[in-house]
């Protein structure tokens, strides 16, 4: 892709151009407001870019509504997890297989139940989602994008909020995930974690990719310490890899 989108005066996308390929997961990091989340918009229709183009193997996506994007394999899940409380955590999956995956009865049923499982959920699918603790609410959200049948899997901050055994659970998931061929991106301030996962890192601020590649290389940019790491963060993030 390779997008641009302004909301007034706000340049909130400016050119930002970038990839993600199966069995990869793409870290995003950057600044609170940098841009992050609108890029998502725009990939999954939510948003439209008021310049550049996003395609999925090779077809052009611009224009298309949200569950056409969907349906064309691209899945996502939200920052903040809102499911449907008084519906169960099985309804709440099958939302993604029937909407987003366009299946229909015992085969929406059995795509949901298997993405629950997936996901660790899979015991108990007819409790209500209000029951699920925030770890679990991440854990369904990412059951409502498989359940979709994604080849692209986006995800916005799943393990913020989470403790560091919860964290390590939902990076096992991701992993998993790219073992299996999915194509992922992850948004993430949880910097340890991401970088113990990601194959790539994209850095944004302003709405500009101020740095893309390794993990490694990438927090040694100088622009990327000075807009969002710091010294200290910095030297953190090595501690987390074990430097
Ligand atoms: P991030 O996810 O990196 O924290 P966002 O993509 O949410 O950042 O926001 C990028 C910028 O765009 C911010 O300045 C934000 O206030 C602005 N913005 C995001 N969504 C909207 C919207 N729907 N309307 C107006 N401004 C928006
Ligand atoms: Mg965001």
């Amino acid at each position: 892709m390779d997008v641009s989108k302004g909301f007034g005066g706000v340049v909130a996308l400016s050119s930002v151009s970038l990839g993600v390929g199966a069995g990869e997961i793409l870290g995003i990091i950057g600044p609170n407001g940098s841009g992050k989340t609108t890029l998502f918009n725009v990939v999954t229709g939510m948003l439209r870019a008021d310049a550049g183009r996003v395609r999925l193997h090779g077809e052009e996506l611009g224009g298309r509504r949200p569950f056409e994007i969907c349906q064309r394999g691209i899945g996502r899940t939200f920052q903040i997890p809102r499911p449907f409380a008084h519906m169960s955590v099985l309804d709440n999956a099958m939302v993604g297989a029937l909407f987003g995956g366009g299946q229909r009865g015992a085969l929406a049923e059995r795509a949901a139940l298997t993405a629950l499982a997936q996901v660790g959920l899979g015991d108990r699918p007819e409790r209500p989602a209000a029951s699920l603790t925030l770890a679990e609410r991440k854990r369904l959200e990412l059951a409502r994008a498989l359940a979709s049948g994604p080849s692209v899997l986006l995800l916005d901050e799943v393990l913020g909020g989470l403790d560091t055994a919860e964290v390590q659970g939902i990076v096992e998931l991701v992993l998993d995930l790219r073992s299996g061929g999915l194509a992922v991106a992850m948004i993430e301030h949880v910097l340890p974690a991401l970088m113990q996962v990601a194959d790539r890192v994209a850095v944004l601020a302003g709405g500009t990719l101020i740095a893309l590649g390794a993990p490694g290389e990438v927090v040694k940019e100088r622009s990327v310490i000075e807009s969002y790491l710091g010294p200290r963060a910095r030297f953190t993030m090595e501690g987390g890899q074990g430097r």
